[in-house]
């Protein structure tokens, strides 16, 4: 077997001797302190629910996927957790976005200690353009403020063109949320955001954490999903037809596509039978495949 050196007795390492632990994903200090030395009280206003078991936040860059030689956009990075797992994991360069500027000091601590590798804005990252300070590729990160997330991200699925700028988003989102993202169809979580995410990404709940992850610990189960961009949709459609189309589907979910669609289409039964979709069923029960023909259909005229 391998033999271990022991340490001497009464040799230390100076953080030792000084009663200060490090972190041994990259010797800074471990958060709890570092939210203590910089008083970072979390405020209920900003969403802030810190990861603080820098093991869990390496584990998620991780998901994140291979980080070697990608940009790495995080926003929200708060006492910065997740940007050190995302450093650690060997991001080439992390461009973190943050509203609260009393978290300023302690992610000029973390920049310091990965030279020329971690960029910091001090902004709401519904406002910054990022684009300017990034380079492909470009892999996105974030544990969000529920309400923001899922306003970015639907921002990161609606671009003006396709692929998107980013190819992929690593994200944490309520479970519920996360749900809604990767259900298919029949499943009472199938919806707009289900269409949305599945018609050009690729989308997995990778990990799903229990409140006390958190500090302080939120109400709800947590989830991280994993989105791939497409290089090209699933289905050609066209994205405005296909909105109009799912949004009226599923504004009155329980009734029958051919009431639910009236507006769409002065044609839509005989537009509806075309597609395969019986004028009966309810948008719950309709395929993304489905869906898209029937968008070709109605922008045929
Ligand atoms: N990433 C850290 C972690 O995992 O421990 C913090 C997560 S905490 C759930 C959300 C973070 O997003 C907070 O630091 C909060 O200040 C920040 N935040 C909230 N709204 C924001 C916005 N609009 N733009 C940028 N950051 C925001």
């Amino acid at each position: 077997g391998v033999s271990h050196p022991r340490t001497p007795v009464g040799y230390l390492r100076q953080d030792e001797r000084e009663g200060r632990a490090l972190a041994a994903i990259d010797g800074l200090p471990p958060l709890r302190e570092v939210i203590a030395t910089h008083e970072l009280v979390a405020k209920k206003a900003l969403g802030q629910n810190f990861l603080l078991d820098l093991n869990l936040t390496a584990k998620i860059a991780r998901a994140a996927g291979d980080l070697r030689g990608c940009d790495v956009l995080e926003v929200g990075p708060g006492p910065g957790g997740l940007t050190r797992g995302l450093l650690a994991e060997g991001a080439r360069r992390v461009l973190a976005v943050e509203k609260d500027s009393r978290c300023l000091p302690a992610l000029a601590e973390i920049a310091a200690h990965y030279p020329g590798r971690l960029e910091v804005i001090n902004g709401d990252a519904l406002a910054v353009d990022v684009l300017a300070h990034l380079t492909p590729p470009i892999r996105i990160a974030a544990n969000l403020p529920y309400n923001v997330g899922t306003e970015l991200l639907i921002r990161w699925l609606t671009p003006a063109v396709w692929p998107p700028f980013w190819q992929s988003l690593t994200l944490m989102f309520q479970k519920e949320v996360a749900e809604r993202i990767v259900a298919k169809p029949g499943c009472d979580h199938y919806g707009r955001l289900a269409l949305l995410a599945q018609w050009r990404a690729e989308a997995k709940i990778v990990m799903v954490l229990p409140p006390e992850a958190f500090t302080p610990a939120p109400k709800v189960y947590s989830a991280v999903v994993h989105l791939t961009a497409l290089p090209a949709p699933r289905y050609p459609a066209d994205p405005a037809v296909l909105e109009r189309v799912v949004a009226a589907g599923f504004n009155q979910r329980r009734k029958m596509l051919r009431s639910s669609l009236k507006g769409v289409h002065p044609r839509i039964e005989a537009l509806l039978e075309e597609a395969g979709i019986a004028p009966t069923e309810r948008a719950e029960r309709v395929s993304l495949e489905q869906f898209c023909h029937l968008a070709r259909l109605v922008a045929a005229g």
